[in-house]
């Protein structure tokens, strides 16, 4: 039994391990040749990086937002301001022309002045005079109609059909 292992462990391990990795020449020519190929890819890499895509992408980024300020805007959009519209009656694109008229939310602060007792010198009359709180209302200049007109109360544009607001 002790024999047999004897047998087995010194001749396989000490013949076969010494001759082929002690030579230090090719430990040497190894490193050198790994060097090589870490050194290689590394410069491919570096060089492949494109910047050179990204300023056209910003140039025609910027373009269409010049486009949309002269965009005719619909009639739901209006705001209490003049706007760029298309007028539903001549079917024109034109600047709406805006006036300010008492609606319901001038009615309501100045009721709501009231109760608060603020009705001395008139101060519950003072909404009237705010065109804050009246009603935007959009007209044509072109065929001189009533195309919508802005609610304060709930920001809703109601448009102008016939001759009621809808
Ligand atoms: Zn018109």
């Amino acid at each position: 039994m002790t024999n047999k292992r004897d047998n087995f462990s010194n001749p396989g391990y000490t013949v076969d391990s010494p001759p082929p990795y002690t030579p230090s020449s090719s430990s040497q020519g190894a490193t050198e040749s790994t060097r090589v190929y870490t050194d290689a890819p590394k410069n491919s890499y570096s060089a492949i990086p494109t910047p050179v895509y990204t300023p056209p992408s910003q140039q025609t980024q910027s373009s269409p937002e010049t486009v949309v300020l002269t965009a005719a805007i619909p009639l739901n959009n209006l705001r209490a301001e003049p706007a760029v519209t298309t007028c539903p009656h001549c079917n024109h694109v034109v600047l709406s022309s805006t006036d300010f008229r008492a609606g319901s939310a001038t009615w309501l602060s100045s009721f709501a002045l009231f109760l608060f007792g603020i009705t001395s010198w008139g101060c519950c009359l003072f909404p009237f005079c705010i065109s804050d709180l009246k009603d935007c209302i959009h007209s044509c200049p072109n065929c001189g109609r009533i195309m919508a007109k802005y609610s304060r109360l709930d920001g809703k544009v109601y448009k102008y059909l016939g001759d009621q607001f809808e």
